[in-house]
C-alpha cells in the first residue's frame, strides 16, 4: 500500500507511526528535530518528554488516565511499553527516566523495516501527493505550518494560546447556596433560561475574593511565551483583580440580570457563573476565570466561592502557549480536516492535554490512518472507554452556548467526568451495606474502569485481532 506520512514525532506522531507499521503499512516520519528545534525541546530523540517526567496515576481501576494507560496497553502501545520499561520509583504514579523513553521509542522506530524516518521541517501544508497524513506537531507547531493550517482551515479554526478555565464536577456543587439561572432568563439555541449555575458573593467574600487572588502565587509565563500577545479577552482573572478592585464585578463576576431564589430580597454584590461543559451535563466551567494562579491556591481560593465549598475539580486553569484546532468544529469523528480529509490531526493539537492522553490520541489516529490505507473502515473505540470518552471531547462532546464564542473549545486531560453516565450507579457495597459519601465515588469510578475495560476488550476483539492482554 502507499505509505501514510506521519508529521512530527513526539508522543502523537511517533505512537501513529508504531500503530500504522504495526499494521502493516508502511510510513514515513518526518521530523524536524535537530535540524530545527523548539522552545520547548533540548534533544533530537523521538518522544521527547518536555518536562516532567510522570504518566500520573497508573492506578487503572480509580483514575481515568491510569485507565488510559491500560487501555493503551491492551492496544500494544509503544508509548506505554518504553515507559514501563524504563520506569523509575514514583509511588503509584507512572515516572520513566526520560532519556532512556525517548531513546527506546526512538531505536524502536528506527528498526522498525516498514518505518522511514526523515529528518526535516514541513514548513506548509503537506504536498498534494500525501493522500493519506497525520499532523501531529504538537503545542510547540512550528511558525510556517501553523500559519499554513490556520489559512487551509480559517480564522478562529488555530489558536496559539490556550485561556482554560477550572472545570468543577456538578454533583459537587452546592444548590442549596446556588442556583440555575441564565442572565435576562435569556434562551439562546438549545437553552431553557436556566443554563448557568449562580454562585453569589456579599461584599465582604467579594473583597476577601479579590485580595486572595492577587496575594495568591502565580505560575511565571516562561520567556518565549509571553512573546506572543494573548487577547484582552483572556487576560488571567487575577490580572483583572489587579486592574482595579471593581473591574470583576463589571467584568466575569457582574451580579446583573440574576435574582437569587435562596435570598430574593438580598442583591448580591458579584455572581460567578458556571457553563455546561460537555454534553452529558455532567461538568460545568467557571466563566472567565482562566488564571495563572497555581494549582494549590487555585482550590483554595474558589472553594471561598458561597456554593464551591466542596467543589471537586476536573481541571483547574491555566493560560499557556498552545496551537491548537477547534477540533468540534474542523474535525470530523475520525480526526480528519473536514475541509480536506487526507490531513488527519492527533496529539495536543487536537485539543487534548498531556503527554498519555497526547499518545492515546495518536494510537487511534494511526489506527485510523491504517484502516484507510487498507480501505477497511474502523468503527469508533466505544464511547465508554477513557480512549471513546477523550475523542467524544475532541470531536463531539464539547457544546457551543450561544454567548461562548468561537474560542470556547480547550484542552482538557483526560478525566471520568467526560464518561457517559452510569445506567445503574452503585448504591452498596459487596457486603450489602450501603455505600456512604467518598464511597460512592470511588465505587462509581470503579464501575466506569470496569465497564470501560470490558467494553474495550469487545470492540478489540471484534476489530483488530490483537489478543486482549490482561
Ligand atoms: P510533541 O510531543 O511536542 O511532538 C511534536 C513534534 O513535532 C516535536 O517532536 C516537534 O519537533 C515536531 N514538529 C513541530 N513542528 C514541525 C514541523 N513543522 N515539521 C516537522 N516536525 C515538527 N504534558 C504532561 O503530561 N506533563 C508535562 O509536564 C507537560 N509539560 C509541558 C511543558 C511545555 C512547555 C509544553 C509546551 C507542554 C507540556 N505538556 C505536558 C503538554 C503535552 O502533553 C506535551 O507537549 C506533549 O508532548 C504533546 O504531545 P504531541 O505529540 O502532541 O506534541
Amino acid at each position: 500500500s502507499e505509505a501514510v506520512h506521519v508529521v512530527g514525532a513526539g508522543l502523537a506522531g511517533s505512537e501513529a507511526a508504531w500503530q500504522i507499521a504495526e499494521s502493516g503499512i508502511p510510513v514515513v516520519v518526518h521530523e524536524m528535530r535537530p535540524v530545527r528545534m523548539t522552545e520547548a525541546h533540548r534533544t533530537d530523540g523521538l518522544a521527547e518528554l518536555v518536562c516532567s517526567n510522570s504518566f500520573r496515576s497508573d492506578d487503572a481501576a480509580n483514575n481515568a488516565v491510569g485507565l488510559l494507560h491500560a487501555e493503551m496497553r491492551r492496544l500494544g502501545s509503544l508509548i506505554m511499553r518504553a515507559a514501563d520499561a524504563n520506569q523509575v520509583p514514583a509511588g503509584g504514579a507512572l515516572a520513566v527516566d526520560r532519556d532512556g523513553f525517548s531513546a527506546a521509542v526512538t531505536k524502536a522506530l528506527h528498526d522498525h523495516p516498514l518505518i522511514q524516518i526523515d529528518r526535516a521541517e514541513v514548513t506548509g501544508l503537506p504536498p498534494a501527493d500525501w493522500r493519506n497524513v497525520i499532523v501531529a506537531t504538537g503545542p510547540l507547531t512550528s511558525a510556517p505550518l501553523a500559519d499554513a493550517i490556520r489559512e487551509r482551515s480559517g480564522e478562529n479554526a488555530l489558536a496559539f494560546f490556550d485561556a482554560i478555565a477550572p472545570i468543577v464536577h456538578r454533583d459537587s456543587i452546592d444548590m442549596s447556596a446556588a442556583w440555575f439561572q441564565s442572565r435576562y432568563d435569556k434562551v439562546g439555541p438549545g437553552g431553557t433560561g436556566a443554563d448557568y449555575i449562580n454562585c453569589p458573593l456579599i461584599k465582604e467574600q467579594y473583597d476577601g475574593f479579590v485580595d486572595a487572588l492577587i496575594a495568591g502565587e502565580k505560575t511565571d509565563f516562561k520567556e518565549w511565551e509571553t512573546n506572543t500577545p494573548y487577547f484582552d479577552g483572556c487576560l488571567p482573572i487575577e490580572v483583572m483583580a489587579e486592574r482595579g478592585r471593581e473591574t470583576l464585578r463589571h467584568g466575569p463576576m457582574k451580579p446583573v440580570g440574576l435574582t437569587n431564589p435562596h435570598n430574593p430580597t438580598v442583591k448580591a454584590y458579584a455572581i460567578v457563573q458556571l457553563r455546561q461543559d460537555n454534553k452529558l451535563g455532567t461538568l460545568y466551567n467557571m466563566v472567565g476565570f482562566q488564571t495563572k494562579l497555581k494549582y494549590g491556591e487555585q482550590q483554595r481560593v474558589f472553594r471561598t466561592i458561597p456554593g464551591l465549598e466542596n467543589a471537586d475539580f476536573a481541571r483547574l486553569g491555566g493560560l499557556h502557549r498552545n496551537t491548537f484546532l477547534n477540533s468540534p468544529k474542523l474535525l470530523d469523528g475520525q480526526l480528519r480536516l473536514r475541509a480536506e480529509p487526507r490531513l488527519r490531526f492527533a496529539g495536543q493539537m487536537t485539543g487534548c492535554e498531556g503527554y498519555v492522553e497526547s499518545a492515546s490520541i495518536g494510537l487511534i489516529a494511526g489506527l485510523y490512518a491504517a484502516a484507510d490505507a487498507r480501505a477497511t473502515g474502523l468503527p469508533p473505540p466505544p464511547a465508554t472507554s477513557a480512549l471513546g470518552s477523550l475523542l467524544g471531547h475532541i470531536t463531539g462532546g464539547h457544546i457551543e452556548t450561544i454567548d461562548a464564542g468561537p474560542r470556547s473549545f480547550q484542552p482538557m486531560n483526560i478525566n471520568f467526568g467526560l464518561f457517559p453516565p452510569l445506567a445503574s450507579p452503585p448504591t452498596r457495597n459487596p457486603d450489602g451495606s450501603r455505600l456512604r459519601g467518598n464511597e460512592k465515588s470511588v465505587a462509581k469510578k470503579q464501575a466506569m474502569s470496569a465497564r470501560a475495560l470490558a467494553d474495550l476488550d469487545r470492540w478489540i476483539a471484534d476489530n483488530l485481532h490483537i489478543a486482549a492482554a490482561a
